[in-house]
């Protein structure tokens, strides 16, 4: 059976960045926001619920969602935020335990889940062990705002949305420093899928 390793972090530490180093080494990598953004496609679940709780200010002319509309709305809102995980993280979770299952009777070594909210939604209870990629504030801000082209109020936001790196570091089990170049990262990863694959053992 291949094991089941979350892979989490705050927004903009490196966690794709991370998944996709292990998908390279041979992990099922599920990624939730893609299974999220998936479903959000038109006619979906999660379309269906969004349009029937947000009405229609968040369609594009094109019909598809406005998903930074409705960033915009759920960030800026705790309520909105709440709605929206109650709704959807059941949907999500039902989603991953269903690839999980098929990813296990295609024999990968190594099942990670590529979840940002991994601990605040209660996955950590599907995973066996669980490594926080994590980032100082600062180089958080700064990776941020290049990849979204957000303003650094708008960065802010989004990281204090989130639950605080301390407790994160908590709860995780493993953890990759991304604050430095990527090749010291991967140096990180690397010894992690050894300990995961048992290659390390001779
Ligand atoms: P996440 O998936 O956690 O939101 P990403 O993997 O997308 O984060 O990384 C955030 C941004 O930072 C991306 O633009 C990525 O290319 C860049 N990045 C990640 N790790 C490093 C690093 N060690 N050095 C420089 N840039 C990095």
């Amino acid at each position: 059976m291949a094991r089941i390793i979350g892979l989490t972090g705050g927004i903009a530490s490196g966690k794709s960045t991370m998944a996709k180093f292990f998908r390279d080494k041979g992990a099922a990598v599920l990624n939730v926001d893609a299974i999220a953004h998936h479903l959000s496609k038109p006619r979906r679940v999660l379309y269906k619920i969004y349009v029937q709780h947000f009405g229609e200010d968040i369609l594009q002319p094109d019909g598809t969602l406005d998903r930074r509309a409705i960033g915009q709305k759920v960030f800026a809102d705790k309520n909105e935020r709440q709605w929206l995980n109650e709704h959807t993280h059941p949907i999500l979770e039902h989603v991953m335990r269903q690839q999980i299952a098929c990813m296990q009777r295609k024999n990968f070594p190594v099942i990670i889940l590529d979840v940002p909210l991994l601990f605040e939604a209660g996955w950590d209870k599907m995973t066996e062990e669980n490594c926080l990629v994590f980032v100082d504030e600062a180089v958080q801000l700064e990776r941020l705002m290049r990849r979204n082209g957000y303003t650094e109020a708008e960065a802010q936001g989004r990281i204090a949305a989130q639950m605080p790196l301390t407790e994160k570091k908590q709860r995780a089990d493993t953890f990759i420093d991304n604050n430095g170049s990527l090749e010291d990262s991967f140096s990180q990863a690397e010894k992690l899928w050894k300990e995961w694959t048992h290659a390390g053992i001779s």
